[in-house]
């Protein structure tokens, strides 16, 4: 329990108006973007927002000594309930950790700190012509911090990878307050375990990360977008396999399933042929037009062959932007189909991607429950949203159920439960059968040894 004695103590180290505790403030951090959250029941004892790694340290010493769970917090826009204090204690605030420290151009690094949004850290290095390529939709709101304890991944990732690709080196502050480093500016590195990799995806249970060093490339010079419509998933599907064997690897290859177009051409009021019954946006990148033109011919080609019924290249930046727009709004979109939306986030082999859609469709008939589909078809990560409404008995005693077979189906194709949004709480009840009971327990040493008394983010990622 945060008693006023410790209060008192959290304020000597990061300032008084840094540690709050009205009911407003505990009520606005318990909560994240999956909204599973009892507002009531999940409200930290104690909002506490440092701005130095020494303040993170100070903070974890004393909640160490007195046993009090510590829920590190970007800005809460995980999807599975990662930020949330299931355990009350101390919300742990880590946007004020806002600066950008330092662009190394020779090396074509930077660091900054954990608090910085994505896209501020992708202007910065784009200024200079460097190229962060993690994208995740999030990135106007996400914070390098909550990037790196939920691996995020994002649009580019079939090309460019995801951010535990780009991560060189992290400062961290442990359970106990012991402050560490890990790897560093030097390309080949092992000296010791490769803790950096440790603490990617760890979903604040292992430390606070408080400074980040990452990998940079040289920005593409041109860009292009192709929309794609077909009137078949599995010649969608054909088409992107077909397009990464024959060498053209897309920056981008997001795919829309009937559902999830019709949705969003509702939303934007856009007038479509209802036959589609998939939609493909391909980004295309490299280092002149003349390239763009030989791989966005490839791409046609190739979806000729899959007969694809209409072709859109972008003809100019803006028109880039309004395919963007269709993929960007598809969450939103969805969202406002049902009072209540489950989404999802399962990754499997490549390959597995029209079968694993096929399976979500009869997962939908049989619970009579609408499930629109879309994701990252270049990478097989897949986003099925279950739509119901939960004031419904019928719809809240089946919609779990469901859930729980999209899971059991992505693990029998080869897949996992999460290509980037981790488990958090909503994962929780599935991670046995994806890892296993051994699996599980290695896991719980690592957390017991860095954590002994677990109080860095307790009831996430399995039941403590
Ligand atoms: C509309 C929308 C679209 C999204 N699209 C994508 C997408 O395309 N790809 C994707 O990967 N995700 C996506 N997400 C999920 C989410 O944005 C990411 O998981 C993001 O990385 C979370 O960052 P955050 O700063 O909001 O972290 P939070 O939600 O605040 O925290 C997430 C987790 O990270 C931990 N954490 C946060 N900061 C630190 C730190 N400094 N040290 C240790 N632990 C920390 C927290 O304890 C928690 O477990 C989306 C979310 C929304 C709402």
């Amino acid at each position: 329990m945060v008693t006023e004695e410790i209060k008192k103590q959290l304020r000597a180290a990061v300032g008084n108006e840094y540690v709050l505790d009205s009911e407003i403030d505990r009520f606005g951090y318990s909560y994240d973007s999956s909204f599973v959250s009892i507002a009531d029941k999940n409200q930290p004892e104690v909002v506490v927002r440092p701005a130095t790694t020494e303040e993170v340290a100070a903070v974890m010493k004393i909640a160490n000594a007195n046993g009090i769970a510590v829920t590190p917090r970007g800005t809460s826009s995980g999807r599975t309930g990662g930020s949330i204090p299931l355990a009350g204690g101390i919300a742990l605030s880590l946007t004020r950790f806002d600066k950008i420290l330092e662009l190394d151009e020779k090396n074509m690094m930077v660091w900054a700190e954990a608090g910085v949004r994505t896209i501020d850290l992708y202007n910065h290095c784009a200024a200079k012509g460097l190229f962060y390529p993690p994208d995740p939709a999030s990135w106007k709101y996400s914070t390098l911090g909550g990037n790196i304890a939920e691996n995020a991944g994002g649009m580019r990732a079939v090309k460019y990878g995801v951010t535990n690709n780009y991560v060189m080196g992290l400062e961290v502050v442990l359970a106990n307050g012991d402050i560490i480093h890990t790897g560093g500016k030097a390309l080949k590195n092992v000296t010791g375990y490769n803790l950096t990799q440790l603490f990617v995806g760890s979903e604040g249970t292992l430390g606070v990360v408080t400074k980040v060093l990452l990998r940079l490339i040289p920005m593409p010079k041109v860009r292009n977008t192709l929309q794609l419509m077909f009137t078949e998933l599995n010649d969608a599907c054909d088409t992107i396999h077909d397009m990464l064997q024959s060498g053209v690897i897309p920056a981008a290859a997001e795919l829309m399933d009937k559902i999830s177009f019709q949705a969003v051409a509702r939303h934007r009021k856009l007038d479509i042929d209802p036959a589609i019954a998939a939609c493909v946006v391909v980004e295309i990148d490299g280092p002149d037009t003349a390239a763009l033109d030989e791989q966005a011919n490839k791409i046609k080609e190739i979806a000729g062959r899959h007969a694809v019924k209409e072709v859109r290249i972008a003809g100019s930046f803006q028109e880039s932007e309004d395919i963007w727009a269709i993929r960007r709004g598809l969450s939103s979109a969805i969202g406002a189909m049902a009072p209540n939306r489950f989404g999802e986030d399962i990754s499997v082999p490549r390959d597995a991607f029209p079968d694993m859609i096929r399976r979500i469709r009869k997962i939908s008939e049989k619970y009579n429950l609408t499930i629109a589909v879309y994701g990252h078809a270049g990478d097989g990560n897949l986003h099925p949203s279950v739509l119901c409404d939960m004031a419904n008995p019928e719809h809240a005693g089946k919609v779990h159920h469901c859930i729980a077979e999209i899971f059991d189906e992505a693990l029998a194709v080869g897949g996992t439960l999460s290509g980037e949004h981790g488990i958090g709480i909503t994962k929780k009840p599935y991670l046995v059968k994806a890892l296993g009971e051994a699996g599980v327990a290695a896991h719980k040493a690592i957390k017991l040894s860095l954590d002994p008394k677990g109080i860095l983010n307790p009831g996430k990622i399995w039941e403590n």
